[in-house]
């Protein structure tokens, strides 16, 4: 039990670092002052735990760092100075018009991020598609979840994780891939673990790294990097060879069985050894187990998605369950451990990849039915997606995007590739930067800063990595001067000159109202909630149709799918290795990741000092015999050093890597990402963080 340090009184709202969607109550002191923190004991989600960043997450009501008032300047790295809101709006309004006249509509990109309420992604999508027009906008979740994106698109027709945490509690068998709860999502860790406890499972972890997870497995698969597809594949060549499919599923559900299984054949245990580095009768044992268990679940995270082959690799994940029948049922699913709080959000509403609701640019009527929703021209609309945001920064190289408004987003830390990165911020005309960070690394190229509101000092709604929509209510009012993200954008839309424009909701209970006209008759139906009922409640799974009591668990438990024939489609997916390998002159991978204390680039958690405490500086895990190869000591700082650049980091000597592997978690600033390289996933545009080569360096007089 925490402490209430003098709490008088008691504020429900919601987790806003991951997509786990833990419920927490916020406590005030008796002069209004945030000083405490609980899990909301009869929250599905979460059942009274937090976990570190959650238990003091209050403290970033008044943590270092945040915005107070807009700030602009005419040249990049000159003193800013403080501005109004008029000032600061019709700068940034009059820039992206100035931009647009001159170059062209797409000449102003729009990049977002996972942070903010589902309706300030509504009323974005709405600013960018339906005022600004430019097909210039995407979300920081390319660098995080497209791949899965992109996959559940490929094998089921659309988005949408098809299974839910309750699932633990059903399942016989959990394969997790490329992901380490306990330090990313301890919460669902916990969960898992809590149904492992009562009804005991395998748990197989496929992972280069001994992760905590790894160590809790029935059976650890030390897998060589970048070859998840190929392990995959040949898990499917032995449930086929060994007569252990689900026909019945697959001839009523799926389509492209034969192709499906005769790109398989070429990954026998024996060749597909020789590639991933699992040995044979692993692979036939873990095939075994997973397609015989009653149902059977895998759940991944970045180390699938930040991959060359993220897509693929969520694909052939769908293909091994589809094929064992192991969608929509409890305890057998395909579930994408999400990252952002409202990584889900976005991927939803706001009009990114698309229109709202899981439309497609690409789709007339779809074009045809937002444009009449929003009373504006249907040809304002581009007929299909513009750049990812991965493409935008290139784009910005050369001279085909001239202005970028960043909305929470820090590429300065975040993108692979530091040292291009600066010099891509430094090329535009016009760098508008909105966070509720005035510190932020990347702030130092921008022109004007919008001072956010964080979190709890707003209402609306995220949904987690089970599709639970979860209230925030607003625990605090927004810090200084900050604004709330949705006011923003209300008012930038006032400002920019269009002959229609579409109508903005004054508040965020009618933009969910909004939302709601939308989705009906939808997967993605959500015309059953209210944010009363979603508070009583604590959260609604969607589906949740108008009328219905409570949401959806699972998708797909008809087994009907997406696609217009209704089935979903078993993709035949060769392995191309196209990653940067190590050679004699970068003898090492360079793998990336999280620690518990921290979030994303510790905009947030590096100004907490419990968080900061544990876990203050970069370092790098490194087995002890190649550290005695490379000269360098436990302890010591030794130099990280690829084609790209160099970095200075603490060696940590340990066994929970293999000795070709090293291990840096992204989160530092200056680190990880000024040696990395970030390939794409030719599908997602997803770079592939988790995978290039480099070498290590001693350094003398330390
Ligand atoms: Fe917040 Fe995620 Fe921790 Fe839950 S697990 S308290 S949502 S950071």
């Amino acid at each position: 039990k925490l402490a209430d340090k003098g709490a008088v009184e008691w504020k429900y709202t919601t987790c806003g670092y991951c997509s786990t969607g833990c419920a927490i109550e916020v406590g005030l002191n008796k002069d209004g002052k945030a000083v405490s923190a609980r899990g909301v004991g009869d929250a599905d989600v979460n059942r009274g735990k937090l976990c570190i960043k959650g238990i003091f997450e209050y403290e970033l009501f008044e943590s270092g760092g945040r915005g107070r008032v807009p700030l602009m300047r005419d040249r990049i790295h000159e003193p800013f100075r403080e501005a109004n809101w008029d000032q600061a709006m019709d700068k940034t309004a009059s820039e992206i018009q100035r931009i647009q006249e001159a170059h062209g509509r797409d000449a102003f990109a729009i990049v977002s991020t996972g942070q903010i309420m589902t309706e300030e992604f509504y009323t974005l999508g709405k600013l960018a598609r339906g005022v600004v027009g430019t097909n210039n906008y995407d979300g920081n979740t390319t660098l995080c979840m497209a791949s899965a994106v992109s996959g559940y698109k490929r094998s089921f027709g659309s988005d949408g994780p098809p299974g839910c945490y309750d699932d633990f509690e059903h399942t016989d068998c959990l394969l997790a891939i490329g992901s380490n709860l306990p330090e990313q999502h301890p919460i669902i860790y916990w969960r898992m673990r809590e149904a492992r406890e009562k009804r005991p499972f395998p748990l197989i972890v496929v992972d280069p790294r001994v992760t905590m997870l790894a160590q809790n497995a029935d059976m650890h698969l030390p897998i060589s990097p970048g070859t998840d597809l190929v392990l995959l594949n040949s898990l499917a060549y032995v449930i086929l060879e060994e007569g252990l499919q689900d026909e019945d599923y697959i001839r009523a559900h799926t389509t492209d069985f034969e192709a499906f299984k005769a790109t398989v054949q070429d990954y026998d245990p024996l060749t597909a050894s020789k590639l991933c580095g699992i040995d044979e009768d692993t692979i036939r044992n873990v095939a075994r187990v997973y397609a015989k268990a009653s149902s059977a679940m895998t759940i991944w995270t970045m180390g699938i998605n930040q991959s060359t082959h993220g897509s693929d690799g969520v694909v052939a994940i769908n293909n091994l369950n589809l094929i064992t029948g192991n969608i929509g049922k409890p305890g057998g699913s395909s579930l994408s451990i999400t990252g952002q709080c409202n990584a889900m959000g976005t991927r939803e509403w706001s009009s990114c990849s698309g229109l709202p609701g899981y439309r497609a640019l690409e789709k007339p009527q779809d074009r045809k039915d937002i444009a009449e929703f929003w009373g504006i021209d249907e040809d304002f609309f581009p007929e299909k997606r513009g750049l990812f945001m991965t493409d935008i920064l290139p784009a910005i190289e050369t001279g085909q995007i001239k202005g970028l408004w960043l909305i929470a987003t820090n590429p300065m830390t975040s993108m692979p590739n530091t040292a291009r990165i600066r010099k891509t911020l430094e090329k535009l005309d016009f760098l508008v930067v909105q966070d509720a960070y005035a510190d932020v690394e990347t702030n130092e190229y921008s022109h004007v800063f919008l001072p956010a509101a964080i979190w709890a000092e707003k209402e609306g709604v995220f949904t987690n990595t089970e599709r639970r929509v979860n209230l925030i209510r607003n625990v605090m009012p927004p810090f200084g001067d900050s604004k709330p993200d949705f006011w923003i954008f209300n008012e930038m839309a006032k400002r920019i000159e269009r002959d229609k424009k579409p109508n903005f909701p004054e508040t965020t209970e009618q933009a969910f109202e909004e939302m709601k006209q939308l989705s009906k008759g939808r997967l993605l139906d959500i015309s059953g909630m209210s944010y009363d009922k979603i508070e009583e409640k604590r959260g609604l799974q969607w589906p949740c149709r108008d009328g219905d009591e409570t949401g959806s668990q699972r998708l797909y438990t008809d087994g009907v799918f997406q696609y217009p024939d209704g089935k979903a489609k078993l993709i035949p997916l060769p392995f191309v290795d196209n990653n940067e390998r190590p050679d004699d002159e970068y003898p090492l991978w360079l793998n990336s990741g999280r620690v518990v204390e921290h979030f994303h680039t510790r905009t947030r958690t590096g100004k907490v000092g419990n968080q900061n405490k544990f876990s203050p500086t970069p370092y790098m895990e490194m087995n002890p015999d190649a550290a005695a190869e490379f000269g360098v000591e436990h302890g010591q700082y030794a130099r990280l050093v690829s084609r790209r650049g160099d970095a200075v980091v603490l060696v940590q000597s340990t066994q929970r890597v293999p000795r070709n592997m090293i291990f840096v978690p992204f989160h530092y600033h200056e680190c990880v990402n000024r040696v990395s390289l970030g390939l794409l996933d030719p599908h997602s545009r997803q770079p592939a963080y988790k995978q290039c080569a480099v070498r290590v360096e001693p350094i003398e007089d330390q």
